[in-house]
């Protein structure tokens, strides 16, 4: 007999599922999300992401990842550590995500556990499920503002009052409805206000207009997706940088606010202190197979050892 609703259930167990936030909300196609997204491709600013641009008819109908989807879980995960825990000064520098182990495999894990959580509620047992971790195409993004957690800011990462921007964001698509009655959650309103910092702070002006990124000039597009290795024009402001860049959410006020979570000890997503503190020597001087051995695991193998030593 059911006695408690969908979304109740996931306000109760999240954090034991390794969460730092999350909210349910009905599922809907998002029509002015594709709008917009093939907008942006057809302005080229996807850069050479070929792919992105093939599940354009996927993003903003999540059917087609999972035809039954009634409702979707959204999950906020913050990967704030404690300030102890950083790269020491100097060595070459990696996007705070990139710390621990590749996160994709880790949050699907998480939604898994939140899956089971759900099964174990009377009238839940044969709930099925889909993690979707933006390795599926998902406009995550938007999922974040329409479940109540955060609002796009002029970065176009979703800003949380609570938790700032450096969170990731994972899915759970169910073939459970809301019930009748569900009230959507509130949306949180636009917080950047008259601030500009990340777009000033961006040390390519990939940024071209509040939540427009050109990811082709993105220092984490360069250095992550792109194939081969970093362009010309975006070396001299690299300024050490091998892997991701973190820049418009340092500057962030959101970001640097007394009180702000730190990542659940149930998360996963430990730094690795190994990873973190090898010098610009070192890094010349490694060998693949001590690669491949020290970031089993990473999101940095990736990118590969010559791309990174081709940085230094
Ligand atoms: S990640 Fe770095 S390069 Fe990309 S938009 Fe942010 S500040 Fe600019
Ligand atoms: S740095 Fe300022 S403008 Fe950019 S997302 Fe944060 S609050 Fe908004």
């Amino acid at each position: 007999m059911i006695t408690v609703g969908l979304h109740e259930i996931i306000e109760r167990e999240y954090r034991a599922c390794g969460f730092s936030a999350a909210g349910t909300v009905a599922f809907v196609p998002l029509e002015e999300e594709r709008q917009r997204f093939a907008g942006w491709m057809a302005k080229g600013y996807g850069a050479d992401m070929g792919y992105l641009g093939r599940s354009a008819e996927y993003r903003h109908d999540l059917r087609r990842l999972f035809p039954g989807v009634k409702s979707v879980a959204v999950t906020l995960t913050s990967y704030r550590r404690p300030p102890e825990i950083r790269q020491p000064e100097g060595v070459p520098r990696i996007a705070r995500f990139a710390w621990g182990n590749d996160y994709h495999d880790i949050l699907k894990r998480n939604l898994r556990r939140l899956l089971e959580a759900i099964r174990s509620y009377d009238g839940f047992g044969d709930v099925q499920g889909r993690p979707v971790v933006d390795s599926a195409p998902a406009f995550e993004r938007a999922w974040g503002v329409r479940a109540g957690l955060g609002w796009i800011g002029r970065s176009s990462m979703l800003v949380s009052p609570a938790l700032g921007s450096f969170t990731l964001i994972g899915l759970l698509l169910l073939d459970a409805p809301l019930p009748d009655g569900f009230v959507a959650p509130e949306p949180v309103p636009d917080g950047c206000g008259n601030c500009r910092r990340c777009m000033e702070a961006c040390p390519t002006r990939a940024i071209v207009s509040p939540h427009v990124v050109n990811a082709g000039r993105c220092i984490s597009y360069q250095t992550i997706e792109r194939r081969g290795t970093v362009e010309e024009a975006i070396r001299p402001v690299l300024d050490g940088r091998i892997f991701g860049c973190d820049r418009c959410m340092e500057v962030c006020p959101y970001n640097d606010r007394p009180g702000l979570p730190t990542m659940p000890a149930n998360a996963g997503l430990e730094a690795v202190a190994d990873r973190m503190n090898i010098t610009a020597e070192e890094w010349r001087k490694m060998a693949p197979a001590d690669f491949a051995e020290r970031f089993a695991g990473s999101p940095l193998l990736r990118a590969g050892l010559s791309k990174i030593k081709g940085l230094l």
